[in-house]
């Protein structure tokens, strides 16, 4: 073979792969858009495929053709969210984690950081206080926690056969990436950042499968307004 024939077979291997890298991003875009709107899988396996192998890949392609990067993250999300509900929630509470992140905290916590994460010290202030109590109520290992650091030191130290997790869509897709051996299950921050995020609560506590009070009195999309957590009692 000569050196010519060589580059000649090597650019087309190079164009079939790059022609079938399209064809699966834009299928996996085109499918996971689909499965965000009518929150019905289509396909999982192959979605689940391209967001874990392409993800940087993937999410230069979404933003090249104008969709934000972040629904590569969604659809991870979504999609395990669907593909694990049934598992999970056959899961007893007592067999399950759930993690929250401590950016929901009221700027006015009081509570300590210790090796296991932040010790809340229920004083009602935000949404960790109701949420942790719950969980617990219910057989939940409750974990708040300033970074991922502390998850893979949870997941090391614990026996768990489920595990439910709160965090912005790019964090909640990684955990929920690396913990794919268990029926993971997320809700994504309704307002992400470092400080003062925001989680929609009864998304929470419906995963974890929790009995809500039919009380419209109870406001429970919010994270740190003082005045209404102090009312919660679930
Ligand atoms: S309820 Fe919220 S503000 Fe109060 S100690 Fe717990 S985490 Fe901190």
């Amino acid at each position: 073979m000569s050196i010519y024939d060589f580059y000649q077979i090597l650019g087309q291997l190079v164009f079939i792969v790059g022609l079938f890298l399209l064809v699966l991003l834009s299928t996996t875009l085109i499918l996971g858009r689909m499965q965000i709107k009518e929150n019905r899988l289509i396909f999982p396996k192959l979605l689940l495929f391209t967001v874990d192998v392409f993800y940087g890949l993937f999410k230069k392609f979404s933003e090249q053709v104008g969709v934000d990067g972040k629904i590569v993250d969604q659809i991870g999300v979504e999609v395990r969210n669907k593909v694990n509900e049934k598992l999970f929630s056959k899961i007893k509470p007592k067999d399950k984690i759930l993690v929250l992140p401590h950016c929901l905290r009221h700027a006015e916590c009081q509570a300590n950081l210790e090796t296991s994460g932040i010790v809340c010290k229920n004083c009602n202030k935000c949404v960790i206080g109701v949420l942790k109590n719950k969980g617990e109520e219910m057989g939940y290992k409750v974990y708040i926690i300033p970074g991922s650091q502390f998850l893979k030191k949870i997941v090391e130290q614990n026996k768990f056969k489920a595990i439910l997790g709160v965090a912005c869509y790019q964090d909640l897709n990684l955990c929920m990436m690396n913990l794919s051996n268990y029926p993971v299950q997320g809700v994504p921050l309704l307002r992400d950042g470092c400080v003062n995020t925001k989680v929609d609560s009864r998304a929470v506590l419906e995963k974890m499968g929790a009995i809500l009070p039919n009380n419209s009195e109870i406001k429970l999309d919010s994270s740190c307004s003082s005045e209404t957590h102090r009312k919660k009692s679930l």
